[in-house]
């Protein structure tokens, strides 16, 4: 099992240990729009940190100025976030989790500019290193692997509020295990989390079974209106500005609808869009097979991993359809170039993307 004290751990994490240790005041920040590898790895850092050196000030900064999302606020001690807009202090040593790209700090950014050292735990594709030390694995299903990994090797046991916030962390982030990078070290250190007091029943009816009935409403409307193209290999639905405040939902409610549109049967590449504040447009991309999405992702100015990636663009929905339909198409030429000519009808080529949706909305 690689979640285990090992000589390879001890190398791994000394930089970090050797920064932390140096360190009086630490601010563990993860990206903007967190999820539940964001939040849950997160609190579990910080817990540790204060476990392990208990003379520490360590707080956990949220990078935006929302709150915590509703579904993860079961999370312990999820009530003691700092939104970084309100934390003046110039820490000695800032953490990165779950991100190694500074503009995804948003509010925090200047804060991790001002620090004295800065260290990442990450799983993500990294771009340009900005820190002192650090561990990036891409190849760990969620930042709560390497988080756990990380406990084990500082504390050799955690603590079942630990155990509840990683467990969380590589729930969400598998997609309840069931993407592609759910791996056999996903389920061993799963495992190893709930020998050490998580409950996984905790975190899927918190999760996974307390959506609001706003949000199961406004649901129904974007399965109503998903279309595939590229002879069913692509699909994607949206959400507009208007729908959405109709709805009533916020927008950290609407993460779980990307998992609604890649449902469909033959489908490879699968794309959520909704407007959000500031006429932009945030968009979900997921790939189920080999193709990576990730490349598609950072065209449009994003990131991410190759099955799971995303990215915010100015515009309205159909605008940036217009774009990046086309863009997900092009994914196809060369490997399926029988798709990738078809005349399937709804190619963002032969009919505007306003065409394309209008006959569903
Ligand atoms: P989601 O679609 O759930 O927001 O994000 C999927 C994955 O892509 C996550 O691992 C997330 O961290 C990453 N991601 C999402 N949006 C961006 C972005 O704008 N920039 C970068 N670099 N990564 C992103
Ligand atoms: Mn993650």
């Amino acid at each position: 099992m690689r979640v285990s004290k090992d000589i390879g751990q001890a190398e791994l994490f000394r930089g970090v240990v050797a920064l932390i240790e140096e360190a009086d005041t630490i601010a563990i920040c993860a990206h903007t729009s967190p999820d539940g590898d964001a939040i849950g790895s997160g609190l579990a850092l910080a817990e540790i940190i204060r476990a392990a050196w208990p003379d520490k000030r360590v707080t956990n900064l949220l990078a935006d100025k929302d709150p915590v999302p509703r579904i993860y606020r079961f999370l312990p001690r999820s009530d003691t976030f700092v939104h970084a807009a309100d934390y003046d202090v110039t820490p000695d040593l800032f953490i990165c989790v779950d991100l190694s790209q500074r503009s995804r700090l948003a509010d925090a950014e200047e804060i991790c500019a001002r620090a004295r050292r800065v260290a990442v735990f990450d799983h993500h594709p990294s771009g340009d290193r900005f820190w002192d030390a650090g561990v990036v694995r891409p190849d760990a299903a969620a930042a709560g692997v390497i988080i756990s990994e990380f406990g084990l090797h500082s504390l050799g046991a955690l603590t079942p509020t630990m155990a509840q916030n990683l467990l969380c962390a590589i729930v969400t982030d598998t997609g309840r295990f069931q993407y592609q990078n759910a791996d056999s070290e996903a389920f061993e250190t799963a495992s190893m989390l709930v020998d050490a007091g998580a409950s996984p029943a905790e975190v899927a009816l918190n999760v996974y079974q307390s959506d609001r009935l706003a949000y199961v409403r406004l649901a129904t409307r974007v399965l109503a209106r998903i279309q595939v193209f590229a002879k069913g290999r692509i699909a994607y639905s949206f959400a507009t500005a208007e729908d959405i405040a109709r709805a009533g939902v916020t927008l950290d409610e609407l993460d779980g609808l990307i998992d609604l549109v890649r449902c469909i049967e033959g489908t490879q590449v699968a794309l959520f869009l909704k407007e959000v504040d500031g006429g932009k447009v945030r968009g979900n991309l997921r790939s189920k097979c080999d193709l990576d999405v990730s490349g598609v992702a950072r065209e449009m100015g994003g990131g991410g991993h190759r099955a799971a990636a995303g990215f915010t663009a100015a515009g309205t929905v159909d605008e940036v359809l217009a774009i990046v339909l086309p863009k997900l198409r092009s994914l196809f030429d060369g490997t399926a170039s029988n798709v990738a000519g078809a005349a399937d009808g709804a190619t963002p080529a032969a009919a505007p993307a306003a065409d394309v949706r209008g006959a569903s909305r």
